[in-house]
């Protein structure tokens, strides 16, 4: 009998083994921290996006089915700088079990200067993946947390996050010689939401939004005229909108000061198709930008 429950221990110990390897289950509230949870954790992380790419996040609302995944999640990634204005919720769902992420309070903020009351901002620049060293800063922080869930996957994280890590330099670098087409003069950025600031200051772009923070809030007809008299006294070439806004406030600005429409910007995160991708974003951005303002 002894030797028998012995043999079964000898069945199972595989079983166990597998069990053992279960992947780390990961939420994530903006599409790019899903890129870089992916990228990090390889075939070791099970990833949910509640924030699909192509969607608007400032106007997400967890649903029930968010909260339930959220619960079952050991980790949550949150955009953070008061993006998320439903954290409550999510703390609420976790309680002690998975650990919550602030990813981009862990990373310096620019202040916003244009504010129409759009609470959810608070007056600080929640669009940092606009700076590729930011999402430098983001996937060093989600190595660092997969590493504190599980100790024995370290070697394969810190490999992961290097490679992830070069790919992001090498797109950096090709952002700055495209950008280097332009001359400084010319490196002005009039959009309907004010999302492009990181992007602006690390690529020594001055911006010029129109409406503030949110899309939603269009400016009055005062406001357009300024905007107007702004943009012609600063010979800006070409106006930007955004995918998931409304272009109308911004083709009738185009059209009052002769500038073109420049084309439309992924400003809240990843889109569609092979704009899809982190890398996919910054080469639609950057090439949309630099060939209208050429
Ligand atoms: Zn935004």
């Amino acid at each position: 009998m002894k030797s028998f429950r012995l043999f079964l221990l000898f069945l199972l110990t595989p079983v166990l083994a597998c069990v053992g390897a279960e992947k780390i289950r990961v939420s994530t509230f903006s599409s790019v921290l899903t890129e870089v949870a992916q990228q990090v954790g390889g075939d070791r992380v099970e990833v949910i996006g509640h924030v699909k790419p192509g969607s608007d996040p400032h106007d997400f609302e967890p649903k029930p089915s968010d909260l339930r995944a959220v619960a079952n999640a050991q980790l949550v990634l949150l955009s953070a700088k008061h993006m998320e204005g439903y954290v409550g919720k999510l703390e609420e769902a976790t309680g002690t079990k998975g650990v919550i992420i602030h990813v981009g309070d862990q990373f310096p903020s620019l202040k916003l200067s244009v504010q129409h009351g759009d609470h959810s901002h608070d007056g600080e620049d929640p669009h940092w993946w606009h700076s590729i060293r930011n999402i430098a800063r983001a996937t060093k922080i989600v190595r660092d947390e997969l590493v504190k869930l599980s100790p024995s996957d370290k070697t394969t994280f810190t490999a992961n996050a290097s490679g992830y890590l070069a790919k992001l330099e090498k797109l950096d670098a090709w952002v700055k010689s495209k950008v280097a087409e332009l001359p400084r003069d010319k490196r002005k950025l009039v959009t309907n939401h004010d999302a492009f600031g990181y992007f602006a200051r690390e690529y020594n772009f001055t911006v010029m939004p129109i409406a503030g923070l949110s899309k939603n809030n269009q400016p009055g007809s005062k406001k357009t005229a300024e905007v107007i008299q702004a943009i012609k006294a600063a010979g800006v070439k070409a106006v930007f909108s955004e995918d998931v806004a409304n272009p109308k406030v911004i083709q009738e600005i185009a059209r009052g000061t002769g500038a073109k429409f420049g084309g439309s910007l992924l400003s809240d995160g990843l889109g569609n198709g092979d704009r899809g991708t982190i890398e996919g974003m910054f080469k639609h951005n950057v090439g949309t930008i630099v060939d209208a303002l050429k």
